[in-house]
């Protein structure tokens, strides 16, 4: 059996980022850029002013005198005639400098009266002004190629006049869960049945990662139903399935994937929760049987899948962030395979200090809320103690939104959840790729 290293490794060599496309704005919200990012024009536009005031031209001889107002510019509405030496204009926070003027006096600095304008102390001159250009140039790089664009960065290129920018597509990833004993949300498990848990576990996970989840449904543990369901996902970027990759006689993934134009990668790592895990190509596609048990799920999904999204996505860091932090109990160790424990980190002080789970039942879902990180226990490691130094895994929601602008509650208000996600699974696999549209096609 291979280590989590070497399965790690596999994973990243077989994966390589999707080609890049161009895309609006403000459908690139999470993605990645495939190339620099340069500004239309210049910021500022022109000089304008930073404070509420007056534009003055030149200091007056005899303060007593004041300076007469003689118009005023505000934002959106430039002054457009000449200002004389002892004549001030009247403006606003980012309005133009009208021409002939260098300074700004602040409101507060300044007595107003009989259309007048006095001033209280002696302005610097160029004091409060804006600079044309001063915070980029035109056809300056304003965000490199490799950057997740950000609130920030949208909001930097939107200022700079950008409208399309070349970067990697949102991932579109299938997602497929198996097994006779799972219903969906929204039906009353009968005797034997379980809620189909995985599905939530893996959706909000693609949406955190930046991911357009399609949500194919539970497919039966039989190969004809699960053979179906795996044909209709090969349009997605990823596949993930669920369940039936052990050895168990209903567990039918790898013999309905042998039909088809499958290559196996690797099967089983030696690792505790997730040990079946079954990597490989589907029809080129990079293909994920993620053991059922949900936090052998959740666990590979973020050892193994989220590095495989972040370079299809064409991040360069792919390999999950490490923390060292100190250990506030003592954790057994020494099983035959590398265990992964969720644990809550959290910065005390001057270190992070992290906290197993108590619960870490593969079979259970409780280990799994308010944890944010996992402490991997090496083969070799007997025991861990309360205060000792441990690495942890991050898991990190980073490539920001991906979440459609119609939220999952709301589109399911009406109809039961389980009939939702049917539906739209047909609907989403009718389209195609297309940079162009809108984020949040599982529903
Ligand atoms: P399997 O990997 O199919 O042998 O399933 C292992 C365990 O995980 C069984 O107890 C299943 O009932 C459970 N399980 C499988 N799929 C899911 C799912 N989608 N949601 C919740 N539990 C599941
Ligand atoms: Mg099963």
């Amino acid at each position: 059996m291979i280590s989590y290293d070497q399965a790690l490794q596999r994973v990243v060599e077989s994966v390589s980022p999707l080609n890049p496309g161009e895309t609006s704005l403000h459908e690139a919200s999470g993605l990645i850029l495939a190339k620099p990012a340069k500004a239309l024009w210049q910021m500022p536009r022109c000089d304008n002013s930073a404070m509420d005031g007056f534009a003055i031209n030149e200091l007056p001889e005899n303060f007593e005198a004041g300076l007469s107002i003689v118009g005023a510019s505000y934002a959106g509405h430039p002054f457009s005639g000449h200002v004389h030496p002892g004549e001030a204009v009247r403006i606003n926070t980012g309005a133009a400098l009208p021409e002939n003027t260098d300074t700004i006096v602040p409101i507060e600095d300044t007595i107003e009266k009989n259309n007048k304008v006095f001033l209280k102390g002696t302005p610097k001159q160029g004091q409060h002004v804006r600079y044309a250009g001063e915070e980029y140039r035109a056809e300056e790089i304003l965000v490199n190629s490799g950057t997740i664009l950000k609130a920030g960065e949208i909001a930097l290129l939107a200022s700079a006049g950008v409208e399309q920018v070349c970067v990697y597509p949102r991932l579109r990833v299938a997602v497929i869960s198996t097994g006779d004993e799972l219903v969906e949300l929204g039906q009353t498990p009968g005797p034997g049945q379980i809620i189909n848990s995985n599905l939530h576990f893996l959706r909000t996970r693609l949406f955190e990662c930046g991911c357009t989840p399609i949500c194919l449904g539970i497919g039966a543990d039989d190969q004809k139903t699960l053979g179906q369901l795996i044909d209709q996902a090969i349009d997605a970027d990823l596949i993930i399935t669920t369940g039936g990759v052990s050895v168990g006689e209903k567990d039918h993934v790898q013999a309905t994937l042998q039909n088809r134009n499958f290559e196996k990668i690797f099967w089983k790592v030696a690792i505790k929760p997730g040990k079946p895990l079954l990597f490989g190509k589907l029809e080129a596609k990079p293909f994920f049987g993620l053991p059922g048990n949900p936090a052998a799920t959740a666990a590979t999904f973020e050892l193994f899948v989220k590095p495989a999204l972040k370079r299809l996505a064409g991040e360069a860091d792919v390999l999950p962030e490490k923390r060292i932090a100190t250990l506030t109990h003592d954790v057994i160790g020494g099983g035959k395979r590398q265990a992964f424990l969720w644990c809550s980190l959290q910065w005390d002080k001057s270190e992070y200090q992290v906290t197993v789970s108590q619960r870490q039942g593969s079979g259970q879902n409780r280990c799994l809320a308010s944890k944010n990180a996992i402490l991997s226990v090496p083969t070799d490691v007997k025991s861990l103690y309360s205060g000792d130094r441990v690495e942890v895994l991050l898991i990190e929601g980073d490539s920001c939104l991906g979440h459609s602008e119609t939220s999952f509650a709301m589109a399911t208000s009406k109809r039961s959840q389980a009939t939702e996600l049917r539906c739209n699974l047909r609907h989403n696999l009718l389209h195609k790729r297309d940079p162009q549209r809108t984020r949040g096609e599982d529903l």
